[in-house]
């Protein structure tokens, strides 16, 4: 039996885990143009010095070298995720931000261990095939000799499902979804093994959830449905995959799997916060960041090192160029995204007493690809369908179609506030309006009605390296992180300055 503590960690994981599909790729649809108007020319002179500045800024790059080689990945409880916060406080303090705190947060301390899997049989030339394999985040390990067994490849749940359970019960299911975006992909690797250990498998292995054919294998947090056995479970290949398909046309397949994954006591870390004061309204706050932890292998370069060195990037600049905004500008590098979300209701539980003062929540967690403009959550509510789709309906179908006059007259509005912002945006190729946008890390809090904020990207090819050995510096091209800290400097200055507020639209966190 787990501890109390580690149940609670794992039922977290559910939410967070649909809650950490990217949105760009979801929601890249239905951007519309920028509209120029009062918002657009009284800032205009303030957003020129921004996207100017933004254009040189070599700090945040800096930054972003340093945390990827010489802290390197850090996964949450882990001491590198540890030193990630203190160097990112340090940071902070550095720059010249107000109320620099670490918020406590008690995290998961999953631990990956050895692992590794063969195809015993058909070996190649009387040896075994070594497979290009990552063990899921989450996933429980194998008894210490491993898993031997026959395969039974499926593509789908539904085959898998068409199959009688004595035909799986002792068999290693192999799922091979192939590629139809981040949605289908990471919903067999979230919940494949539960569904093969409720037909008796022993094991489960899932294509990388990636477009990308490189022998690279990308893990991803899975979620056990307590009421199954909890097996071990891993991503392979494509091309592993693949190979496995063609192999079991012809006759049994049998592969081994050994992982020493298991899970030590929870640990405490916490999310990063530092401040601009608001002038006006000090009490009114715009939160902008991403997730500091990250997986554990690459360097977490793009998930999310980009995100919150870009976010850093932002805030930096605005306080370097002494722009004053009237609210408050909050920095924050939350904790825990990819396996818990622990810190994302560890922020909720620090501002839900004043959640009317929650002015706007803008996450950076899609890489720092060439940015096209603001995504930003304002949903019709259609007839017959009175409530929202929950954010995770949404990363799996992506939004509704955007019809402008399906939104009442206050959304209208809303929405073309966003749009006299992103007319700002428009020298830098990021001047759309996207009509949804988030992350997970601010969806405790937009469930209760923050709006909810996000850059969108080109996303050309944030998955064919996240959660991945691949996730390196390299990956981030800086002009287009220089972009999105425009992006992001702009966007944030004018919200937290402006007259208004942006409408929320409360977006269940949960189905
Ligand atoms: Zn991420």
């Amino acid at each position: 039996m787990p501890s109390p503590k580690v149940v609670l960690s794992l039922l977290s994981v559910a939410a967070a885990a649909v809650l950490s599909l990217s949105v760009s790729a979801q929601f890249g649809a239905n951007g519309q143009p920028a509209v120029a108007g009062p918002i657009t020319a009284k800032y205009q002179a303030d957003a020129s010095k921004i996207l100017t500045a933004a254009s040189s800024d070599n700090d945040a790059y800096t930054a972003l070298t340093y945390l990827c080689d010489h802290i390197g990945n850090r996964n949450s409880g882990t001491p590198q995720l540890n030193t990630a916060v203190q160097w990112g406080a340090d940071l902070m303090r550095k720059a010249g931000l107000e109320n620099v705190m670490v918020q406590p947060a008690m995290v998961p301390h999953w631990v990956r261990g050895h692992e590794e899997a063969q195809i015993v049989s058909p070996g190649l030339n009387g040896t075994p095939r070594t497979l290009h394999m990552l063990g899921l985040g989450m996933s429980v390990g194998t008894p210490g000799q491993g898993i031997t067994a026959p395969v039974v490849f499926v593509h789908t749940f539904d085959e898998l499902d068409a199959l009688p359970p004595d035909s799986i019960k002792g068999k290693i299911v192999v799922y091979n979804p192939g590629w139809h975006g981040y949605g289908v992909g990471s919903l067999y690797r979230t919940t494949g093994a539960s569904r093969a250990a409720a037909k008796g498998a022993v094991a489960m292995l899932v294509r990388s959830a990636t477009g990308l054919v490189e022998q690279t294998p990308h893990t991803g947090t899975l979620r056990y449905d307590e009421k199954q056995p909890k097996i071990p479970a891993a991503a392979i290949s494509p091309e592993d995959a693949l190979l496995i398909e063609r192999l079991a046309k012809e006759g049994t397949v049998t592969v081994h799997l050994q992982m020493d994954a298991h899970q030590e006591p929870d640990v405490e870390s916490g999310n990063v916060i530092g401040e601009i004061r608001g002038s006006e309204k000090p009490d009114e706050v715009v939160v902008v960041g991403g997730h500091i932890d990250s997986w554990d292998v690459g360097q977490g370069a793009q998930d999310d090192g980009s995100g919150i060195m870009a976010a850093y990037g932002a805030v930096k600049l605005i306080h370097d160029l002494h722009l004053k905004p009237k609210r408050t500008l909050r920095l924050v590098f939350w904790v825990n995204e990819e396996n818990g979300g622990a810190g994302g209701r560890a922020y909720r539980d620090l501002v839900a007493k004043n959640i009317d003062k929650q002015v706007a929540a803008i996450e950076m967690d899609d890489g720092a690809e060439a940015p096209l403009g603001i995504g930003y959550t304002v949903l019709a509510r259609t007839p017959g369908n009175r409530r929202a789709p929950t954010m995770q309906q949404m990363m799996r179908q992506g939004p509704p179609p955007f019809n402008m006059d399906a939104l009442t007259p206050e959304q209208q509005q809303s929405f073309q506030t966003m749009q006299q912002i992103a007319a700002l945006l428009q020298p830098i190729g990021a001047g759309k309006v996207f009509p949804a946008g988030g992350g997970s890390d601010i969806g405790p809090i937009v469930a209760l009605g923050v709006p909810s904020l996000a850059p969108i990207t080109v996303a050309e090819h944030y998955f064919d390296w996240h959660h991945t050995e691949a996730d390196t510096l390299d990956k981030v091209n800086l002009d287009d992180f220089r972009k999105n800290i425009a992006l992001l400097a702009v966007t944030t200055y004018v919200l937290a300055d402006m007259d208004g507020r942006l409408l929320g639209t409360k977006i269940p966190d949960r189905e």
